[in-house]
């Protein structure tokens, strides 16, 4: 109550914001009208002016309303375009690190411009950050036209680059690209071995173009960097590959009362969900044989933190084993090749991973091939909380502002339109069948189509898509279909969705970013014309009137027709993804209308919503085909989604509360290696750590702080001969002196080692060797970084069995990462030590081969593959020459997989009141096709 007072008396903070702006709206027309009178060269030598003024310590703050007042007359000249004022307070949105929501069509390509063009002066970079290639390059060209106007320099950014063209777009001004481009960027910088090899150079500020898809839709899905690793598993699935068929299988499950259970046994069988597990009994027993089989050390338990590789590996081979079968969902030819479940066809080279693949392998004594191996991942919260500033816009942000907040920490401003929106939005319409509401769906179609009015159906899947064009081809209405798979052959189509008569169905991100003219775009057919040289530039001309005279006629007809009009076939989960189909039609202040379809064997309302809106409809007994229309149903909706989107956002924060471990651990290593690649001294690095390995050693048979009874002098001296190389008369030593510490030992062999040491340094000369030390160094990390990576994955993957042990998993998590990571900066120490300690060497050339043999010893990674992790248990391995360097590579996203790859859940598990109505023994909610209690319900 308090809240809404205050706000009338001191207007809400969106409305001061832009209050505030319309103020430096005012100053920059202002100043307008004295830079509209600039020559074309004294306008660009402003930049120039620009930069001295910022570089003799000026504020970008202070300038933003001459460089905008300059960008804006630029733009005038050389697109034909003059920033409107609601655009000017999107670009200071923008400046001020915010996130602008501005509709669609408001023109945020050019918004961008103003922001990347006041930040581009402090030399620093800005990067632009699109959805897809094919709008980073279109964003790139046409706005670039406006920067080279203003004499800056723009890059583009695209997946298929080589390392030069790589270092020269982000050596730009301005830098158009794609996140994923950008996130993979940053990981392949922090794998490159020496400076050179580094194409980003900071981040300084980054604009992200439909922010809400990148940092909320695709923040579930972290990029990752894999490869094909080495062959040192391949033991232990054979051996493990013993266990299932001495495990039983266990009937019925154990009841709250106890009862339940009709057999029992070790593993429980979920066929439907596809899923086993292991009972309490089952772990004692895989824990016993484990242990006779001597992986597992007398006393230690298979829970404990060494042993995370055996549960995952126990795992694989147990599903291997029960729901894997031979003919159905593989066949063996040589190798294990996959059978689409649905089509029934041959996946050739294509593995499921999670080490299911070589299970299945040992299961059918084939040879067992290496598994895929992380090298580096990242999450796009992590990657976008790196850059200094963070700025984004798009049309739908608003629902997602307490996100935004919380977890990137930007405000989201709401910015005014150019011109009043006249898009009628109706009212849902509800039907008791799928079968109905796609009955009246067709019915609102083909009356758009009869008296010409183009019409745009969004749907949320790819199989409704297909569905839909099947019943369209049945009634015999012409139309297109976009998937979100070619996008720039898709965006052409969308140009034209605004002609008369036209039908086109997209799923929600196809065609994202092209404008929806009405009538066409007359723009897009005109380049057409540009391009073709074949006739003269009179005919062009005037061939280019033509197109746009027509475009006239076709643009005022559809208005008569009234605008563009959405269909929706189903609610999202989101209002926000709903919010945004609707935004494509009424842009600019034309006329545009919107209607969403839904049913109750719909999952949202089925879920969610069902029971109220059936019961409703059940009382005002709708006859068959009719449908509920009211303003209560589509609030009740409006609230299941908005359960559903909380949902999702716990989702989204629980990943990152895992991740945040990784993230902290990443940069450890990642802040070591620069180091690493930068010190010019590595030989003192060295030597600091050889000195503490070294103290360890002589600290396990001496201890420190001890008396001469403690000591086992003979065994040190014999582990210094066997493992180090040194042989050193301690025990004689200490016998001979009257009292000697454990200091005088330590000093005795560090000295030792360091003669030894400087020893080898002196026969190839300082310079070589130390190169020789930086590899082994930066070697040594990155193959154990690799290891931990994955024994991190592991260890969350399991994490949630904890569960059993009444331990809260994400501190257990915390806990054991941590340790892990410990052990493993303990590893590399010793390691790059013993083999520096180890080499032996007389000339540089021999050191040359020592580098190398160590090389291919630690280095077998191959067939790099970058996925954005949308699917897990399906990836297509390319075959890649080896190197982490020479990766010429293909992206994974989303469309290019195969439909029948599951959507990875992450295995957070979540505890969720939203989910208290769900059954125990129901699907899971959130489509994972498994039971609720297998799934979310997990920990509940
Ligand atoms: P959004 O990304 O906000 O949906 P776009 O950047 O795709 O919008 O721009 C939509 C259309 O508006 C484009 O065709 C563009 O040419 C046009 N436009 C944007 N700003 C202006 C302006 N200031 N004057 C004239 N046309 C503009
Ligand atoms: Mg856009």
């Amino acid at each position: 109550m308090t809240t809404g007072f205050l706000k009338k008396i001191f207007g809400s903070r969106n409305q001061r914001l832009i209050k505030q702006y319309q103020k430096t709206v005012a100053i920059i027309n202002t100043l307008g009208t004295q830079i509209e009178q600039l020559t074309n060269a004294q306008l660009c030598e402003k930049t120039d002016e620009f930069k001295r003024r910022i570089a003799d310590g000026g504020s970008l703050d202070k300038l933003l309303p001459e460089a905008f007042a300059v960008c804006r007359e630029a733009s005038h000249r050389v697109l034909k375009m003059r920033h409107f004022d609601v655009q000017l307070i999107g670009g200071m949105v923008l400046h001020y690190g915010k996130i602008a929501e501005m509709r669609t069509g408001e023109g945020k390509t050019l918004v961008a411009t103003l922001a990347a063009y006041l930040n581009s002066l402090s030399g620093q970079g800005v990067h632009i950050v699109t959805v897809n290639d094919y709008l980073a390059r279109r964003d790139a060209e046409w706005m670039g036209r406006l920067y080279h106007a203003l004499g800056l320099s723009v890059g583009i950014n695209l997946s298929q680059m080589g390392h030069n063209q790589k270092q020269q777009a982000y050596a730009a001004d301005i830098t158009y690209g794609t996140n994923n481009e950008f996130g993979f960027d940053y990981l392949r910088d922090n794998m490159v071995y020496t400076m050179d090899d580094r194409v980003q150079r900071g981040m300084n500020f980054a604009i992200i173009d439909e922010v809400d898809s990148i940092l909320i839709d695709e923040a579930r899905t972290p990029l990752i960097i894999s490869g094909r690793g080495s062959e040192e598993h391949t033991e232990l699935y054979l051996r493990m590959n013993a266990l299932p068929p001495l495990l039983e299988r266990q009937i019925g499950e154990e009841k709250a009362d106890g009862s339940g259970i009709e057999k029992p046994g070790d593993y429980m069988l979920d066929e439907k969900a596809r899923s086993v597990f292991l009972t309490e009994s089952g772990y004692e027993k895989a824990e016993r044989l484990l242990t006779e089989w001597d992986l597992i050390s007398n006393g230690e338990s298979l829970y404990s933190a060494q042993n995370i590789t055996l549960i995952y590996h126990a795992y694989a081979a147990l599903r291997a084993h029960t729901l894997f079968f031979r003919d159905q969902h593989y066949v063996v030819q040589n190798e294990v090749i996959i059978v689409d479940e649905f089509t029934g066809r041959l996946m050739p080279g294509r593995r499921w991973s999670d080490g299911l693949h070589q299970a299945v392998e040992a299961k059918e004594h084939v040879k067992i091939q290496a598994e895929n191996q992380t090298l580096a991942s990242i999450t796009f919260q992590n990657y976008f909380r790196m850059y200094a500033k963070l700025a984004g816009m798009t049309g739908t942000a608003d629902t997602e502002a307490y996100e935004f907040n919380e977890i990137y920490g930007l405000e989201t401003v709401v910015v005014p339109t150019n011109r009043l929106s006249k898009r009628t939005d109706h009212l849902d319409q509800i039907y008791k069948t799928a079968q109905e509401r796609y009955t009246a769906v067709i019915r609102d179609i083909r009356n758009c189509f009869e008296h010409g009015q183009p019409v745009l159906v969004g749907t949320t899947s790819i199989e409704s898509s297909e569905l839909l064009s099947q019943l369209l081809k049945q009634s015999g209405l012409p139309h297109e279909v976009l998937n979100a798979k070619q996008h720039a052959r898709e965006a052409a189509i969308v140009a034209e969705a605004g002609r008369p008569n036209r039908i086109t169905i997209a799923t929600n991100m196809a065609g994202r970013g092209t404008d929806i003219v009405l009538g066409g775009n007359p723009d897009m057919q005109a380049s057409l014309i540009d391009e073709s040289a074949l006739i003269s530039n009179d005919e062009k001309r005037r061939r280019i009137q033509q197109i746009h005279d027509e475009w006239q006629t076709l643009h005022e007809q559809v208005k008569m027709a009234g605008g563009l009009h959405i269909i929706g076939t189903e609610r999202h989960e989101s209002r926000r993804i709903d919010d945004q189909l609707r935004g494509r039609a009424g842009r600019q202040g034309d006329p545009g209308s919107s209607r969403f379809y839904l049913s109750l064997e719909d999952s949202l309302l089925r879920i969610f919503a069902g029971d109220r809106v059936r019961a409703i409809m059940d009382r005002l007994k709708m006859p068959e085909g009719e449908a509920i229309e009211a303003r209560v149903v589509t609030r009740s909706i409006e609230s299941a989604q908005r359960k559903v989107e909380a949902r999702n956002f716990d989702i989204r924060k629980q990943l990152l509360e895992y991740d945040d471990v990784a993230n902290d651990q990443r940069q450890v290593i990642y802040r070591k290696r620069n180091e690493l690649l930068e010190v010019q001294n590595i030989h003192e690095m060295i030597r600091l750590i050889r000195h503490s390995v070294l103290a360890d050693v002589v600290h396990t048979y001496v201890p420190a702080n001890s008396i001469e009874e403690q000591w086992d002098v003979q065994a040190l001296e014999e582990a210094l001969s066997n493992e180090w190389q040194f042989d050193l008369a301690l025990q004689e030593m200490v016998n001979a002196a009257d009292t000697i510490s454990v200091d005088e030992i330590l000093g005795a062999v560090i000295a030792a080692s360091d003669e030894t040491h400087e020893a080898k340094v002196v026969q190839v000369g300082q310079e070589v060797f130390s190169s020789f030390e930086r590899s082994v160094m930066l070697q040594t990390l990155d193959a154990r970084w690799r290891e931990h990576l994955a024994a991190v994955e592991h260890l969350r993957q399991g994490i949630h069995l904890r569960g059993y042990a009444q331990k809260n998993p994400k501190q257990e998590y915390k806990r054991e990462a941590f340790e892990l990571f410990a052990a493993m900066l303990d590893a590399i120490k010793r390691e790059v030590t013993h083999i520096i300690i180890n080499v032996q060497i007389q000339t540089p050339q021999q050191l040359g081969v020592a580098a190398k043999q160590y090389e291919e010893q630690v280095d077998h990674v191959e067939n790099i593959e970058y996925q954005n992790l949308r699917y897990t248990n399906c990836t297509r391995v390319v075959n890649t020459p080896s190197r982490v360097l020479a990766a010429a590579i293909t992206t994974h996203t989303n469309s290019e997989l195969p439909p029948n790859c599951a959507v990875a859940q992450s295995s957070v598990a979540v505890r969720d009141n939203l989910y208290q109505k769900v059954g125990r023994n129901n699907l899971c909610p959130c489509g994972s096709g498994k039971k609720y209690k297998r799934c979310h319900g997990k920990l509940s």
